[in-house]
């Protein structure tokens, strides 16, 4: 006899006892994985852009949803990801660690650290992808960015909250106009976040040692993606970098970004969106493209005062093909940014160093964040020196020359010789105005040719030292007075002549060589 009694009751307490582990995420298989790129079957209610798990601990990113699978790149290689493997949606996308913790440290473009110490100590996070302020957040450019080199702060000033393209072939000193912009400001209360995109580990390492033993790192974090990196990680760095700069923006402060560089960057797009199988356009770019760096830029903004009046100046830097400027990415950032900063490497093997072709390169909004004293003196500069260039490349044919013509040819070149600058040499504002003050007047034709930089080096090194309260008088606000001009031109002449006594023996030895 069966006790139907008992067996329900037993089987009722087994019942209640049960404990049941039910994971109840969305979940998917996936079907095809390969080059990074997984494709998952089974997978609803994902979004654009969502982070998903697979099975085994590997992190992906949702990029594209059809009707049957979707498609994501992992974040981490596709190394132990296999078909079969589950899925499952996070519902988040992708988020950065953000805080003070954060400067002075090389982290990931995920915020985890890679410079060997601790975990930031960040309590917050900001999501990778953020709209960007609109129209009636947005207050005017007026404050200057100082790069502290005379070439752009002269002629392409550069305005807190604006975006200002570095742009030219490789190795013509493109890193190096960022590196020492973010120099620069050192006591300028800007925090400083530089973004590698793609760059070789040897190079990043280089810059990330030039930031430490300057003392820049106190004020600096970099974002770091190497060529190694799998590709959606150099995909997300600068909008992770960006995320960071947004945090400080919307509390008030100044941020530089220097997104080094956005041809790697779009490079690391086409990739993932060949792989997934997007269909292709202009030089195998995907059609968004353009859409890649125009929602990354326009996040650079000044705020209007309602909102704090923080800002971000990007200084994206993208790398041209034997000087073509008009190439896809190039002409998109060109029509994206508010000016560029254009390298020329024929400038630049000819040691002018920078190697900014005035010419081409243009800042559309800095103009009226400009220093008044030294807006005044530069006005006449670019034309003088487009002038000078013009003149010169008749001088190539031989023609006799009169004496006119010889001397805006032998100005034009001694400021081109005053535009050259080392690098890590950077000039204050007062310096700058003091260099300007001398190029334009008389006392320059005294000054051997070839001599200017050094000339304007020893001055420099003289007044910091002897006449330290004429470049306390500059005040870089208003014109500099005529009186004060008068002293410094002075003192530049008293300089000259010793300047002149000093070169002498070197040219007698000089002379004596030649014979
Ligand atoms: P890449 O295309 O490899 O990224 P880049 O355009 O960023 O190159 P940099 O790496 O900044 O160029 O500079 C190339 C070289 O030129 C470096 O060795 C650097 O030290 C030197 N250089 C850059 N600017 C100056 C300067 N003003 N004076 C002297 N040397 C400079
Ligand atoms: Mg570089």
């Amino acid at each position: 006899m069966i006790d139907v009694n008992a067996l329900g009751k037993d089987l009722r307490e087994k019942i209640a006892n049960v404990r049941v582990n039910i994971d109840e995420r969305v979940c998917g298989r996936v079907i095809y994985s390969g080059d990074g790129i997984i494709r998952i079957s089974g997978l609803h209610d994902v979004k654009y852009n969502e982070l998903l798990e697979v099975q085994g601990g590997a992190r992906a990113l949702a990029l594209n949803l059809e009707t049957d699978c979707v498609g994501a790149v992992l974040l981490s290689g596709s190394e132990g990801v296999g078909f079969g493997d589950l899925v499952y949606s996070t519902g988040e996308t992708v988020h950065m660690r953000v805080g003070e913790a954060m400067l002075g440290r090389v982290v990931d473009p995920l915020g985890d650290p890679l410079d060997g110490m601790e975990e930031p100590a960040c309590t917050q996070t900001r999501p990778v992808e953020y709209p960007a302020p609109s129209i009636m957040d947005r207050g005017k450019v007026n404050t200057p960015l100082q790069t502290g080199i005379l070439a752009i702060d002269s002629m392409i000033p550069i305005g807190r909250g604006q975006r200002e393209l570095i742009i030219g072939d490789r190795q013509t000193g493109k890193t190096a106009i960022a590196v020492d912009t973010i120099l620069n400001q050192k006591g300028e209360n800007v925090i400083c976040i530089y973004v590698s995109i793609g760059q070789k580990a040897s190079s990043l390492a280089k810059i990330i040692q030039t930031l430490r033993s300057t003392g820049a790192m106190d004020y600096t974090c970099v974002v770091c993606s190497t060529a190694d990196d799998a590709v959606p990680l150099q995909y997300i760095a600068p909008y992770s970098g960006c995320a960071l700069a947004e945090y400080f923006m919307y509390r008030g402060k100044d941020v530089l970004i220097v997104y080094d560089d956005l041809s790697k960057h779009a490079v690391a797009y086409r990739t993932m969106s060949l792989l997934l199988k997007r269909p292709s356009g202009r030089e195998a770019y995907p059609g968004d493209v353009f859409y890649l760096h125009s929602r990354l830029l326009e996040r650079a903004a000044k705020l209007s005062a309602d909102l704090g009046g923080g800002s971000i100046t990007a200084l994206p830097i993208v790398e041209t093909l034997a000087g073509d400027i008009s190439a896809y990415i190039p002409t998109n950032v060109i029509s994206i940014t508010d000016g560029q900063i254009y390298l020329e490497s024929e400038l630049f093997n000819s040691g002018v160093r920078p190697a900014v072709n005035v010419g081409l390169s243009v800042s559309r909004v800095g103009g009226s964040a400009q220093r008044a004293a030294i807006r005044r003196i530069s006005g006449q500069l670019r034309v003088n020196l487009a002038q000078y260039r013009e003149l010169a490349i008749f001088m190539q044919f031989g023609s006799d020359l009169d004496a006119e013509t010889q001397k805006t040819l032998s100005r034009g070149a001694k400021m081109t010789d005053t535009l050259k600058q080392p690098q890590y040499r950077n000039y204050s504002v007062r310096e700058q105005i003091v260099l300007l003050l001398v190029a334009e007047s008389d006392l320059i034709d005294k000054i051997p040719a070839k001599k200017v930089t050094a000339f304007n080096a020893g001055f420099l090194d003289m007044l910091r030292a002897e006449h330290a309260e004429l470049l306390e008088a500059i005040d870089a606000d208003t014109a500099v007075s005529d009186e004060l001009r008068a002293r410094i031109l002075a003192a530049a002449e008293q300089y000259a002549d010793a300047f002149a006594v000093e070169e002498e023996p070197h040219a007698a030895e000089h002379a004596e060589e030649v014979q």
